[in-house]
């Protein structure tokens, strides 16, 4: 975290503090963010290429320094978060796989946010992974793909598409390869879904391609490889979700605390009330559990370890967590909470796009559970012990 750092998360937080909060009424009316003020200001201050490598133009953050200003952004705004997230975790996916000339091309523009990538993977008719509908089918030097992804966010602004689709439907699993499409591909059609919850103001597009032909050139990596990639990509997404879910959570902590302070009943504050005082106790919990998972499994991410586990827990923890608090802050507040005036119900609703974002509970269970099972045991702590009954008894 050094000098440098710091001044680059400084700049983002204040100029995004300051661009962004006088926008959100007419984005709770619109469901719209203007994007013309949004997109120069991310620009301006080099949110947008943030965990871009730096020969490549972005700031090549690592995962320590990228969660604090996700979480920075999160308590501003959860439409705001939910783009940055979007562009850099895409942009992250697609330099997984792509190969030298494709980075090359693609991601000095996507650090500058001149283009960016939609992930192509939720599809209405089918589950995710193995599962998946949309084919690709070989024709030449082209694929051919058929097939309907929705809940793809960015969908208004994105200029490429990841579509995760089956190039040999008979393999399963090892038949899901990633391809890039372009936006004004012919035989693709973009449809906005209905108002979401919270974070207003992002689209979540329903894509709809009907023959659409891609060169084979823009397939990323080899045929078979997308089901690796959706894995490894969402285990980082999963983490970056869980950040969101500490800034909201912290934002809406930070507020309470100023609500216990200043709101006064029979003339004491109401931080002088036991109920309240548990309340606020209880949010800190939450706030500092997670702070300490997300610090200690950033840290194994970056000194290149694979986390499914730890990244499913902080993304399970984050999503209860964050609904607790952003719940007992709304009884902070009282009444007055369930009404415009303060931005806690917003931020309630903000909260609920991290339940599913990047994979509902169950999925998280799923990955722990099996990771576990197949002999994994949490790394890297000092509470790691060979002295455990299990390994020397029949249990
Ligand atoms: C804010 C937001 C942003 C998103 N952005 C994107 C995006 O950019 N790109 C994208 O592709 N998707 C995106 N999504 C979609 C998101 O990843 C999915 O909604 C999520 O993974 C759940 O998949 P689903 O909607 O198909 O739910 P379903 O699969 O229909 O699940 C419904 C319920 O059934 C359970 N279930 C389903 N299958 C199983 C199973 N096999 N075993 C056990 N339980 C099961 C689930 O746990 C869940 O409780 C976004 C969603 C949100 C809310």
């Amino acid at each position: 975290m050094n000098e440098d750092y710091e001044k680059l998360r400084s700049r983002i937080a204040e100029r995004m503090w300051e661009v962004f909060p006088p926008m959100e009424e007419e984005i709770e009316h619109t469901d719209v963010i203007p994007k013309d003020v949004m997109v120069p200001a991310l620009q301006e201050v080099g949110a947008l290429g943030l965990l871009v490598p730096k020969e490549y133009g972005g700031a090549g953050l690592t995962v320590t320094q990228y969660l604090p200003i996700l979480a920075d952004l999160s308590r501003i705004h959860g439409g705001l978060r939910g783009f940055v997230h979007a562009h850099n975790s895409s942009t992250h996916v697609f330099s997984m796989l792509a190969s030298e000339e494709q980075k090359a091309r693609l991601l000095p523009l996507a650090a500058r946010g001149e283009v960016s990538f939609g992930m192509g993977i939720t599809e209405p008719d089918h589950g995710t992974g193995a599962d998946i509908g949309t084919t690709a089918t070989r024709d030449g030097e082209h694929y051919v793909l058929t097939g309907q992804k929705w809940l793809t966010t960015n969908s208004d602004w994105v200029r490429y598409f990841i579509v995760f689709c089956k190039t040999d439907p008979a393999a399963g699993a090892a038949g899901v390869s990633a391809i890039l499409m372009e936006r004004d591909a012919e035989g693709l059609r973009i449809d906005p879904l209905p108002p979401t919850l919270g974070t207003r103001g992002l689209q979540h597009g329903h894509v709809q391609m009907e023959r659409v032909r891609v060169p084979i050139g823009n397939r990323l990596g080899r045929e078979g490889e997308g089901l690796g990639l959706i894995e490894e990509g969402m285990e980082l997404s999963r983490v970056f979700v869980a950040a969101s879910s500490l800034g909201t959570a912290e934002e809406a902590l930070q507020m309470s605390l100023a609500r216990a302070r200043s709101r006064e009943t029979f003339g004491q504050p109401i931080g002088t009330r036991q109920a309240v005082q548990r309340y606020l106790a209880e949010m800190a919990t939450d706030v500092l559990a997670l702070r300490s998972m997300l610090e200690n499994t950033a840290a194994r991410i970056d000194a290149g370890h694979r986390v499914p586990a730890e990244a499913s827990a902080c993304k399970l923890f984050g999503l209860e967590a964050v609904c607790r608090v952003t719940d007992r802050a709304l009884l902070v507040f009282g009444g007055i909470g369930f009404t415009r005036k303060f931005p806690i119900e917003r931020m309630l609703r903000d909260a609920r796009a991290n339940v599913v974002e990047e994979g509902p509970p169950a999925i998280q269970h799923l990955v722990i559970a099996r990771t576990m099972l197949m002999g994994y045991y949490f790394e890297g702590s000092i509470f790691d012990t060979p002295y455990t009954r299990a390994v020397t008894a029949t249990v």
